[in-house]
């Protein structure tokens, strides 16, 4: 018997109003594709008609309501819905409710779900950036930031006026919820959520979760939804959470656990810029920084608005628009501001980068952007900002030191990145230094030597490309040993 899609949509229709089945399948099928000697496409109809709008609150079987329809007064059996007796239909609904759930319904709104319980979110797929296996429920994943997508369908909800359909507009990097507001929530990990660098941060509470493509969506419109996160070693749990007009759905699916692979070995960074009044060097802001390292997307708080009706405190809709949305470019590699984040190129050897700190330090012009005769290839300025970070209140031990100023040497040096070699510390100038630069001076730290690589396209290339050779990814896994104790409690 072949498979008619249309039978199966009606199967799966029926499923979401509350109407199953108790049959084999393959009858059923044969059943319902069969208008001419049997009632079930007809009396399916008409039960998709009557429950559209709320379903029924506990299943009730479609063969047990043709039963009781086809043996009421004067035995009916429609072939079409137009023949389909409306009073006689609820009446072997309500039957085959009270009989299977023990109830004594006597009406059938008493049967169908309460206004204010929405039909529950579904998660139809899931996919998570870097997944590499599935160990013991838990997915692990090569990237410490993963974008994480779910495809879901978007639900009818209640409100004092009535059911309504949820909406989702994408345009750009700016949507619209109308009827309600969507987010991934992760709780469990390592730290408190935030969208602050933490000691051990994992992000965050409740991820912001927007369509994957530009459109228009509403009700029963499958679309993906997708959000950027931040995981640790330790699992997160990940859910999609579809809130109403009222409050949040259920969603029955399963959380997802995610953990960053143990292969990963994660390098605490603690960024510092120097800045002074004439040399502000606003370049650099934290949540760029947590934009290169971590792939965390920016919004400004002047495009994230949700809007409630002041009279029933119902939530209307949701408007957002990302300033920065991280997406790889045509080899996969991440960046911002003009650098590429180390992630992309030391992710090669499971080396991998998480900002922990964001220190800002006042200092005077001549430390931020120095202007110095006789200097030499010293990088003096940078050690003394260096020295001063030690002594911060704000410094946390046993980390990589990344130190931004406006120049890290004056203006008649060509350097604008350095490695101090031997204090896991490199500096970047503000102003200059692009592209590669901070993962080739990271690159120095790792071989532990000024020398630069004549391979094409080698991160220790001057200036830096993006490639790492094998002898390169294995001193990187050395080099980044050193940080473990950073991540044990
Ligand atoms: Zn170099």
């Amino acid at each position: 018997m072949p498979l008619d899609p249309d039978v199966d949509a009606v199967i799966a229709a029926l499923d979401e109003v509350g109407v199953d089945f108790s049959v084999p399948r393959p009858s059923l099928v044969d059943f319902l594709g069969n208008a001419e000697f049997t009632p079930y496409p007809a009396l399916a109809e008409a039960l998709l008609r009557a429950l559209k709008d709320r379903g029924l609150r506990l299943p009730v079987f479609i063969d047990v309501i043709v039963f009781n329809y086809e043996h009421s007064p004067g035995n009916p059996s429609p072939r079409r819905v137009e023949d389909v007796d409306g009073a006689v239909l609820e009446a072997a609904v309500i039957e085959g409710f009270n009989n299977r759930h023990g109830e004594q319904n006597t009406t059938f709104q008493s049967l169908l779900r309460p206004l204010d319980t929405p039909v529950p979110v579904q998660t139809l797929g899931l996919s998570i950036e870097g997944s590499s296996i599935v160990k013991d429920g838990v997915t692990l994943v090569d990237t410490d930031n993963p974008r994480v997508e779910v495809t879901t369908k978007l639900i009818d909800v209640s409100t004092m006026a009535g059911m309504v359909s949820q909406g989702l507009l994408r345009q750009g990097n700016g949507w619209r919820f109308t009827n309600g507001d969507v987010e991934l929530s992760v709780s469990g990990g390592e730290a408190e959520a935030g969208p602050r660098p933490a000691t051990a941060g994992s992000l965050s509470e409740g991820a912001k979760a927007w369509p994957t493509v530009e459109g228009t969506f509403s009700s029963g419109s499958e679309l993906g939804l997708q959000a950027r996160i931040r995981v640790g070693y330790r699992p997160v749990d990940v859910k999609l959470l579809v809130e109403g007009p009222k409050g949040f759905a259920a969603n029955t699916a399963e959380r997802a656990r995610i953990a960053l692979d143990p292969e990963v070995l994660l390098v605490p960074v603690e960024v510092a810029k120097f800045f002074s009044d004439q040399s502000p060097v606003s370049k650099i802001t934290m949540a760029g920084q947590m934009a290169l390292w971590d792939q965390v997307p920016i919004m400004s708080p002047t495009t994230n608005f949700r809007s409630v009706d002041g009279g029933t405190g119902e939530l209307r809709s949701a408007e957002r628009a990302w300033d920065f949305w991280p997406t790889p470019d045509a080899k996969g590699l991440y960046g911002h501001g003009g650098w590429l984040s180390p992630d992309s190129i030391w992710g090669k050897a499971k080396v991998r980068f998480r900002l922990v700190n964001y220190i800002e330090i006042k200092t005077d012009n001549q430390q931020t952007a120095p202007v110095a005769i006789g200097e030499g290839s010293n990088p003096r300025f940078l050690k003394a900002n260096h020295e001063a970070l030690l002594n911060h209140p704000q410094h946390l031990d046993n980390v990589l030191k990344v130190i931004f100023m406006h120049r890290i040497h004056s203006q008649e040096s060509p350097h604008t990145g350095r490695a101090l070699i031997g204090s896991s510390c490199v500096g970047l100038s503000a102003s200059g230094s692009t592209f590669a630069d901070i993962a080739h001076e990271i690159g120095h730290l790792i071989i532990g030597s000024e020398g630069h690589s004549t391979l094409p396209d080698n991160v220790l290339l001057d200036p830096g490309g993006t490639e790492i050779t094998d002898g390169q990814a294995q001193s990187a896994r050395e080099w980044a040993q050193q940080f473990a104790g950073f991540w044990q409690h």
